[in-house]
């Protein structure tokens, strides 16, 4: 879970969820209020993990199955990478460029 750089106390998982979802790249923390900032290597860990969706959009025409249980995979791996990206979460004080 993502450590806050200005007070080093742990962000819950639900607490990075719900901050992630804030169009805004800041983040306050939860604990001081300090302004957060996801680091760019984990953006970039994380863009790699939702790449895979794009990938799943093939399994139909590789395996037999039929629509709905790709879409029960699709929405698996949604929620899957919704479940793992807390863990990839780094936090850094100040706003990186991503590149
Ligand atoms: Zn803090």
């Amino acid at each position: 879970m993502p450590v806050c750089q200005s007070c080093n106390q742990k962000w819950t998982w639900k607490q990075t969820v719900k901050k992630s979802f804030t169009l805004d790249t800041a983040m306050p923390c939860p604990h001081c209020s300090q302004k957060q900032y996801v680091t760019s290597r984990a953006r970039k860990r994380s863009a790699l993990l939702t790449m895979i969706i794009p990938f799943l959009i093939f399994i139909p025409f590789f395996f037999d199955v039929n629509i709905f249980t790709a879409l029960g995979l699709y929405l698996a791996a949604g929620m899957g990478i919704m479940l793992i990206y807390p863990f990839l979460v780094e936090l850094s004080s100040q706003e990186e460029h991503l590149w």
